[in-house]
């Protein structure tokens, strides 16, 4: 099974390895923007999976330019690596589908910030109805009728006449769990149509109200205003996070987002959060 990273911090590999997390997995790396502080630790990355001998291919998704920043590094230090890096370059103008796996798709979405940048939903696939147990334990249905009523087609036998109709032995499938992921932005409603409904949401909050100008001026967002976002969308649960170092105590934010919106948690370094 392949895993995600999304944006990679200078301190990205130090904390996998304090936290124990297993990054030969890691198959894809999105990156929202060429803001420091969301990639600085993408070579170090690649560096290391360098030396672990790494043959599988590495997707990087991320802003036009990024593919320049890693090949020069490589060519000035004469690497030549062991496996192949697949760059996708994301467009920050409109909402795109970028990967489609087995189990899940990942879409970019367009963020407001000083430079180009985007964040990124990933949507659970859930293809399959879930069938009526009680119902088919009275019948004895064979295996290629169940195929196809849990794709939501009625069986029919060879003269089209319907045996077993999909909404009589089947419930619709549960709504697909979502994480969206928006890393940097200015406080921006233009993302509620996008967020409709998303299972976790991860939105910046790197200042309360009190900066509530500063945030504008840098593109960032206040907990209030990313607790707003999350209430609009009728999200399920709100991850805050990029808190300004500002904040020694985070109480205020959490508080903030809280008076808004509930379901708003802080997003502490190590925690696990799931998605549900
Ligand atoms: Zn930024």
């Amino acid at each position: 099974m392949s895993s995600m990273l999304l944006d990679c911090g200078e301190g990205t590999q130090i904390q996998l390895r304090k936290f124990k997390l297993k990054y030969g997995r890691v198959d894809f790396i999105f990156i929202s923007h060429l803001h420091g502080d969301h990639y600085f630790g993408i070579m170090g990355m690649i560096s290391t999976f360098h030396l672990h001998k790494r043959t599988r291919l590495l997707t990087i998704f991320g802003p036009n330019g990024l593919d320049e920043i890693i090949t020069v590094q490589l060519k000035h230090s004469n690497t030549r690596l062991n496996f192949p890096i697949r760059f996708v370059a994301t467009n920050p103008n409109q909402k795109e589908l970028i990967l489609e796996e087995k189990n899940y798709r990942v879409f970019s979405l367009p963020l407001k910030h000083r430079i180009a940048c985007t964040g990124f939903i990933i949507q659970e696939k859930k293809e399959f109805r879930k069938l009526i147990k009680e119902k088919l334990l009275q019948k004895k249905i064979e295996v290629e009728a169940i195929q196809s009523l849990l794709r939501g087609k009625d069986f029919m036998d060879s003269d089209g006449k319907v045996l077993y109709a999909a909404k009589d032995y089947t419930y619709p499938p549960d709504p697909p769990k979502t994480y969206a992921f928006c890393s940097d932005t200015i406080y921006d409603p233009d993302l509620v149509p996008h967020l409709k409904g998303v299972t976790l949401l991860y939105h910046e909050s790197t200042f309360t109200e009190i900066e509530a100008e500063r945030a504008k001026e840098t593109f960032h967002s206040t907990a209030r205003q990313a607790g707003m976002i999350a209430k609009a969308a009728g999200v399920h649960k709100l991850l805050l996070g990029h808190y300004s170092t500002r904040y020694v105590d985070l109480t205020p934010i959490m508080e903030e987002a809280r008076f808004v919106f509930a379901e708003s948690y802080l997003s502490i370094e190590g925690e696990r959060y799931t998605v549900e």
